[in-house]
Order: structure tokens, then sequence, then C-alpha cells
């Protein structure tokens, strides 16, 4: 009986909170968003859970009503859920985690941006989010921490981008950039569109998934204002469960299209929400439904408290392998890991390449589409190039 009320009391208060919140102002959304005190009006907390929220050590808590409402609120297996509300394994640090495993602090010459490959450099332009998703990555940066990207970091970091030509692309990422006030995004867009080396800018941001009416009219007057010929404006967001990918996700992500911003996916692996090959390949579909192209799959970061949604790398490249053929390439990930200590990025694949036969001049791959071993002859050149040798006995025993 108890259970019950409970029960009751968790819909009624969600159906208050969905009332109380004017739907397709995003405002209302960020003004009605849920932290970790409330949690428990609108879930039937685990006591897992209740300890993550008591003890939870990285990020704060915030859930748009949007985005909570996709969430359930009596299974604590719901992958909405799990990227919402801390649980245990997020107090237990393991000695491999670093709040910075990228080294970006270390490869920062200003403040708020990191220079770690050669033409293009990462600039963190606020620390708020509409979500705080549990597996981020910035841990360090967003939420709870005191340092802010004031006018005049921002201003030393145009400055730097200025005095390196070599950089042409940025990338703007927090944080959330579509977090920040219209005029600041705008600033910030006509700076870059100023610099006559900055070629591409990328927006890094979640609001397509967690809160859709952030992709407004006058939002959409600035990007396509500042999406031309001089700077050609990219938005990669993370849809990582096909469960976020609604209508009003599809309308929002067509309202950037129609001013010409391509929107890529950079979905994150993450034990027990979305680690199987049937959602992975079902996420990716529906991406394309909604003229999102797949970008990357991540191999999660070693940050703290992580261990909860760590997945063996072998699960990342055996869902790779399950998607190609079932789905149009475009809509397979590349399946990256961002190495450790600032190696930068490098792809993993399967291992369709088999080796190769001098003798013959013939290279096998075993073909993602029948199973079986295909061949396929390399031509005469004068460059030399080194690939794995088939001795004779394996060569022969290949079908
Ligand atoms: S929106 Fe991005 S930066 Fe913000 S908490 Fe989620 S993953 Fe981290």
């Amino acid at each position: 009986m108890l259970g019950n009320h409970v029960r009751e009391s968790i819909i009624q208060a969600r159906a208050e909170l969905y009332a109380k919140t004017e739907w397709a102002e995003y405002h209302s959304h960020l003004k009605h968003r849920v932290h970790a005190k409330d949690l428990h009006k609108y879930f039937l907390l685990t006591e897992s859970e209740e300890i993550g929220i008591k003890e939870t050590i990285r990020l704060n808590v915030s859930a748009s009503p949007y985005y909570l409402k996709l969430s359930d609120p009596f299974d604590p297996h719901c992958p909405i859920r799990r990227m919402i509300v801390p649980d245990s394994h997020e107090t237990v640090l393991s000695p491999e985690e670093s709040p910075d495993p990228l080294h970006e602090e270390r490869l920062s010459p200003v403040k708020g941006l990191t220079h770690m490959y050669p033409n293009r450099v990462l600039l963190f332009s606020n620390h708020s989010c509409t979500v705080y998703c549990r597996h981020c990555m910035r841990g360090r940066k967003v939420s709870a921490n005191d340092e802010r990207m004031e006018e005049a970091d921002l201003i030393q970091a145009f400055a730097y981008i200025k005095d390196h030509p070599e950089i042409e692309d940025v990338v703007i990422s927090g944080g959330d950039p579509l977090n920040l006030p219209d005029s600041r995004i705008e600033w910030i867009l006509a700076e870059l569109n100023a610099i006559p080396h900055v070629r591409l800018c990328r927006l890094g941001t979640r609001n397509p998934v967690t809160l859709p009416f952030r992709i407004t009219k006058s939002l959409l007057t600035i990007l396509e204002k500042y999406n031309d010929d001089s700077l050609s404006i990219f938005c990669n967001t993370q849809f990582n469960h096909p469960k976020e990918c609604t209508q009003e996700a599809k309308e929002g992500i067509l309202r950037l299209l129609k001013v010409g911003i391509s929107v890529g996916n950079q979905a994150v692996l993450l034990k027990g929400i979305n680690d199987d090959k049937e959602t992975m390949l079902q996420l990716h579909k529906k991406l394309l439904e909604m003229r999102v192209r797949a970008y990357y799959l991540y191999d999660p970061e070693l940050i703290p408290g992580s261990r909860g949604f760590r997945t063996p790398l072998g699960k990342g490249i055996q869902i790779i392998e399950y998607m190609r053929g079932k789905i149009g390439g475009m809509g397979i990930p590349h399946f990256v890991n961002d190495l450790p200590a600032g190696g930068g990025k490098i792809t993993l694949s399967p291992n369709w390449y088999l080796g190769y036969n001098p003798k013959t001049r013939q290279h096998a791959f075993r073909s993602a589409l029948t199973g079986k071993v295909h061949y396929s002859f390399e031509p005469e050149s004068s460059e030399s190039f080194t690939y794995p040798i088939l001795g004779e006995n394996v060569w022969d025993q290949l079908e």
C-alpha cells in the first residue's frame, strides 16, 4: 500500500512539473530543471542511487523537464535515467582514473583553450549544461566548478587564435555553448568569422538531445549569419540511445539543417545503456532518419567514478562489426579512443584485413557481409608498402 502511495505521488509530481513548464519555451525548461535534492520526487530511488546522490563527487545533477520525461521513474535500468541519476559507482575512485585524462589542461596555452592538434583548437566557452550527464568527461570543468570563462578570458583566447595562422578549425565546447545567451554566442561567432585563417567552427552541444527547444528562431538567425563563405559551422551532438530520438529532437535538427548547419553524432559507448549491438544499430538508424550522420562512437574516458559506465574495448569493435552491412556507411560511427595523456584520437576497427601474399600480390579480407574470405590484387608500383605477410600454410587454409 505504501509502495502504491509513493508511486502515485511520483506520477503526480511529474505531471505537475510538466504542467508548469511552458513546453516549447527553452527558458521555462531551464527554470524548472530538476536538481539532486528533488530527484526523490520524480524517481523511485534505489539504495545505490541514494548513495550516489548523497556522495556524488564530480558533477551536480540537472535535468530539463523535457529530458526527465524521457526517463522511467520506476525502472533503475532505464538508459535515460542512468544518464541523469548518479549511483554508488560514481563514488568509487580507481587509481587509473584522472580528472583530466587527455591532458587538456597541460595543453592549454591560455585559459579555456586547448591546442592539441596543430591546425585546430578546443575552446571552452562556458561551464554549464542543460543536463549533467553522469558519464561526462569534463566533470572537472562543468557544473560546480567555480572557474568561469569571462569575456576577458575569451578575448585572450581569440588573440591566441589570431596569432596562430595554422589554426583553421575551432571546436567550441564546454559545458555546452548553447547554454550561453544568444548575444554571447553571436559575439563568439562574429570574432571567429573575422579571423581569416579560421575556416571551420564546430559547436559541440547536447541541447538537440536534452532541450531541442533551445534551437530557436533567434539562434538560427545568428548561426545563419555567420555560416558563410568565411566560416563553415557544423554541429556535433551526442545521442546515446534510441529513446532520445524524439519528434521534438528531429524538428530541432531539421531547423539547424535549414540554415545550413550539418549535424553529426558523437555517441559514447556506455555500459548497460547502449553497449549492445541492436541498441546501437537502432540508434544510428533513427539518427539517419533524423538526417544526423554518424561521426564517432567514443570509448569512455578514464575519469573519476566512471567504472559504472566503462566497457571492454572489444565491445565497441564487436558493435561496429555487427553494424557493417546492416546500415549504410554514413550511419556507422568511427569507434575512437581518445588516448590518455594527450595522444589524440585513434580509430579502432574490426580486423577485416587478413594479410598479404607477396608471391601472388594478393590481399585477403574477411567480408563483413558474407563472413567469407575475399581476395584483391596489389597493383605494381614504384612505392613500397609494408603489409602483414600471411605464411603459405595459413594462406592455404583461408576460407
Ligand atoms: S552536455 Fe556535454 S559537457 Fe555537459 S555534462 Fe553532458 S557530456 Fe558533459
